[in-house]
């Protein structure tokens, strides 16, 4: 993957920002949002102020990660759940596995989940021959669309209420009644969790929040920056498997609390403030940069802002250096945020990294090496012509400016120069 995420970011940001149809799209679908977006936040009696108390609530949770997750694990396990740890995609693979081995399940249904795609389970399915469904369509853009895709959603909603087997994700996980909360807007995580005799929740560590008192706050920041909802369609809270006074719902649920990389985020002091990202999406709506080369050029699992600049499966910046550099710093992600992640600094930080790692190209080191001592010998800058200097900049840049735009010229005469002259006339 190494490679493979840089070489396509520099290619696909160098056509895909050209691309007419698309743009036309992306925006359609921001005008449309940020109507929605804003009747939302008319709801708020004080928006700033709960994201504030949001960034809050998330910071003393990440502060005391362990605590809360043993918390939701005690909670859980006291109600019949089972709490699994999964280091990383290969273990909660693994565990998944097991669970399916031992139930002898012949049929899975599966939500989607950006956490399930993280640890490529779809992938790991196939390779084994496991047969899944997956509800999984954008929203229909016709009438004809529309029709297909309920028609398929009613044969896939057979499946669903038939399989042994249900993996989901879950928005939030809930220390102080060991819950799990899922948002969504069609059902079919419900669906999958309820009828199913065996529920697997697969979720990130960092999803934690201390109680359920904080839910009321956390799904309407996500509904409204998210989609401009007041609240998201369906909105499900589980404790557990079915308990005796219960009609229906699993007769096990598991919870593997997936690390992945999570805790190497956890150990950067002034980067951890990542993890308290809660998926909105919002950020992405707002980005100058990923309104032009789309999402899909960063080539990250979640596909939000916070994904391509700090990516939980972090070792090394090098493939993600990327984003960060072309970030213009503008703050409108910070303004955005759902929970007030300070986006500029994250984008700073690892600009930071990639230079004390070396990973700035030799070139680019020698072309900064000669801008900085040219510009502190004004003689130097000043014995050159500006045809001579546009000769170097043209040399140098040309391939990084890309093709569709032309370098700016420099003045025949420098600033100084300029200034000189004038003043002796
Ligand atoms: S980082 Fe982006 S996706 Fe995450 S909470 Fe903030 S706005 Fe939402």
């Amino acid at each position: 993957m190494g490679e493979r995420v840089a070489d396509k970011f520099l290619k696909d940001s160098a056509t895909k920002p050209f691309d007419q149809r698309r743009r036309e799209i992306i925006s359609t679908n921001l005008d449309k949002y940020r109507l929605a977006f804003e009747r939302s936040k008319s709801k708020f009696l004080d928006l700033e102020n709960s994201k504030k108390k949001a960034n809050l609530i998330k910071w003393k949770t990440i502060e005391n990660l362990e605590r809360y997750l043993l918390d939701f694990e005690s909670n859980f396990t006291k109600r019949g759940g089972q709490v699994i740890w999964a280091n990383d995609a290969e273990e909660a693979r693994q565990e998944i596995s097991k669970i399916m081995e031992r139930h002898q399940a012949q049929s899975v249904v599966k939500s989607k989940s950006m956490v399930t795609e993280e640890i490529e389970l779809n992938h790991f399915f196939e390779k084994q021959n496991v047969e899944i469904f997956e509800h999984n369509f954008d929203t229909p853009s016709d009438a004809s669309a529309e029709q297909l895709a309920m028609k398929t959603g009613e044969l896939l909603r057979k499946k669903y209420t038939t399989a042994d087997i249900g993996i989901s994700g879950a928005n939030f996980i809930i220390a102080d009644t060991g819950s799990i909360a899922i948002t969504e807007n069609d059902g079919n995580t419900r669906l999958a969790t309820s009828f199913s005799k065996v529920h697997i929740a697969l979720v990130g560590i960092e999803k934690i929040i201390p109680s359920i008192n904080d839910v009321d706050l956390f799904w309407p920041l996500v509904a409204s920056h998210g989609t401009g909802q007041n609240l998201t369609a369906y909105n499900t809270i589980l404790s557990g498997p079915r308990q005796e006074h219960d009609t229906d719902g699993p007769e096990e649920m598991y919870v593997i609390l997936l690390d992945n990389g999570r805790t190497n985020v956890l150990e950067k002091n002034d980067q951890r403030q990542a993890l308290y990202c809660i998926c909105c999406e919002a950020c992405l709506s707002v980005c100058p940069t990923y309104q032009n080369i789309t999402k899909k050029t960063y080539d990250t699992t979640y596909q939000i802002l916070i994904d391509s600049l700090i990516p939980p499966n972090l070792t090394s910046v090098s493939e993600f250096k990327y984003p960060a550099y072309a970030s213009p710093l503008c703050g409108k992600c910070f303004d955005a945020c759902a929970v007030g992640i300070d986006f500029l600094r994250l984008a700073l930080l690892n600009r930071r990294d990639s230079v004390q790692q070396g990973l700035i190209p030799k070139k680019e080191k020698r072309v900064w090496k000669v801008f900085t001592y040219t510009i502190q010998h004004r003689g130097l800058l000043d014995f050159f012509s500006g045809k001579t200097k546009n000769f170097f900049l043209q040399f140098f840049f040309k391939k990084t400016w890309g093709e569709h735009r032309k370098l700016p010229k420099l003045a025949e005469k420098s600033f100084s120069k300029q200034w000189k002259e004038r003043k002796d006339q």
